[in-house]
């Protein structure tokens, strides 16, 4: 198998987390010439109130909204792993799904979700986060771990950055004043998120979300993370 080298790959759990957590910054590293991967864990069949609505119906839906948006934001390429909404676990074979694509697109940083928020907050989220963890780091990076992998021309690879959104240990802040414009336009393309909200009152809430996560900081508006900078 060949590698397709992208200098970011962001594992989602499911379609639209990226618009939220991460895209202003995707932007940004585009415009610097980086290419981004998304990985979409979940086909995010169970996101909506409307009974209507089919399950199978929704994951089309929202895996159209999230190539639009993707497309908006000039993301290379989307992976669908279609594990059910609600479904992840932290199982060997989604580990083995990750570390396989680690080893593929060999990234210098993966984004994800922080799994160490605490309380209420999407399993999706945790497990995908946890996952993406521990396939960083032992599973991707070890010579032996996967020797089959290896057998398919998929090498250990060190990631050097991971940044977690959704944190509750901020300690990374990443300018979005400029890039803002585009993240908002990206998240309606998710018209089955966010389609019932008046455009101008969610591009509030969403400008006043960003305003107060660059508190402190000398730029407007930000998206924040947890940065764990990996000294190999
Ligand atoms: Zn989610």
């Amino acid at each position: 198998m060949k590698t397709k080298i992208a200098q970011v790959v962001v594992v989602t759990p499911h379609p639209d987390d990226a618009e939220y957590g991460v895209a202003g910054t995707v932007v940004r590293w585009v415009s610097q010439g980086k290419e981004v991967v998304y990985v979409v864990c979940t086909n995010g069949d169970k996101g909506t109130s409307d009974a209507s609505i089919k399950p199978e119906d929704l994951a089309k839906t929202r895996e159209e909204e999230q190539i639009a948006a993707a497309n908006l934001l000039g993301v290379r390429e989307v992976i669908f792993l279609r594990h059910s909404d609600q479904g992840l676990e932290d199982t060997p074979e989604f580990r083995k799904e990750i570390v396989r694509l680690i080893r593929m697109y060999r990234p210098e940083t993966i984004v994800t979700t922080d799994p160490y928020r605490r309380y209420i907050w999407h399993r999706d989220h945790r497990i995908t986060g946890r996952v993406t963890l521990d396939a960083v780091f032992p599973y991707a990076r070890d010579l032996l771990s996967y020797p089959d992998l290896m057998g398919e021309g998929l090498y250990p690879h060190k990631v050097k950055e991971i940044l977690l959104w959704g944190t509750e240990d901020v300690n990374y802040r990443s300018d979005i004043a400029e890039t803002f414009h585009v993240k908002l336009a990206a998240l309606g393309c998710h018209k089955s998120q966010v389609g019932h909200i008046p455009p101008q009152e969610l591009k509030e809430r969403l400008r006043e979300r960003h305003r107060l996560l660059a508190e402190g900081e000398d730029f407007q508006l930000a998206e924040a993370f947890h940065r764990v900078e990996i000294l190999w």
